[in-house]
């Protein structure tokens, strides 16, 4: 694909489709994947295993500091945080239930920030988040903000959850999606926002599929026309 772009932002709430999307579209561009969810969830992991408390901001932002975390492989699946290797430790119900109190810290956001934008200085990059177009890249060639209701979010982790053999009910999921989603619009240190320059997607209708094809059709817009 031609292309003149080099940093595509895309955020967006809970179950959107960011993460689909953006490995998709980071294969095809033949970019570097940075999914900054698994950054957060990191620390998290580490503040849970080391029985750091939610609430001690300074202990938690003394943790994201002393401990960057490393992203090995192209779409950066091989984590380390705290000399130990994790994966599906990540996507735990414990990583989930805390992740939203671990990111609202300024102290933990400025660690992350940092090193974010260390590796996008490196790479063409496709980089997932919440403030990927807001705080972290602003000057980003392309922003897309996914979105979805939030019933259908929660239809999609729930499917998600029964595929993976999770027990999960319907409403639990809907609850706790929900309360991630306010919490992470509400914190006063990034808040999930569209930027405002952001392309916005509603992706209610689309297939996973439908989503990748509408923004490889606007990378392509955005390499005739210059920034999109
Ligand atoms: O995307 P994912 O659901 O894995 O993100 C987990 C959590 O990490 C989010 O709910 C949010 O609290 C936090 N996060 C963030 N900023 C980002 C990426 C994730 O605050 N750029």
């Amino acid at each position: 694909m031609a292309r003149n772009v080099g940093v595509i932002a895309i955020d967006g709430p809970v179950a959107a489709g960011k993460t689909m999307a953006g490995r998709q579209l980071a294969k095809q561009l033949n970019f570097r994947y940075l999914d900054t969810g698994v950054m957060y969830r990191a620390i998290t992991w580490l503040a849970l295993k080391n029985a750091t408390s939610m609430d001690d901001e300074t202990a938690l932002g003394a943790l994201a500091g002393e401990n960057p975390v490393r992203l090995d492989g192209w779409n950066s699946d091989q984590v380390l945080v705290g000399g130990v290797s994790v994966g599906p430790e990540l996507r735990e119900a414990e990583v989930d239930h805390h992740v939203s109190l671990v990111s609202r810290v300024s102290a933990v956001r400025r660690a992350l920030v940092q090193q974010q934008r260390d590796i996008a200085a490196q790479n063409n990059i496709v980089m997932v988040g919440r403030d990927i177009g807001t705080v972290v890249l602003p000057d980003a060639d392309l922003k897309i903000f996914i979105t979805a209701s939030l019933e259908e979010r929660s239809r999609r982790r729930w499917r998600e959850f029964l595929a993976q053999g999770r027990e999960a009910d319907f409403q639990q999921v809907l609850d706790e999606t929900k309360t991630r989603d306010e919490v992470d619009s509400k914190r006063a240190d990034s808040p999930l926002i569209p930027a405002e320059d952001a392309w916005v997607l509603d992706t209610d209708c689309l297939t996973g599929e439908q989503v990748v094809d509408l923004i490889v059709q606007r990378v392509n817009e955005s390499c005739r026309g210059g920034k999109a």
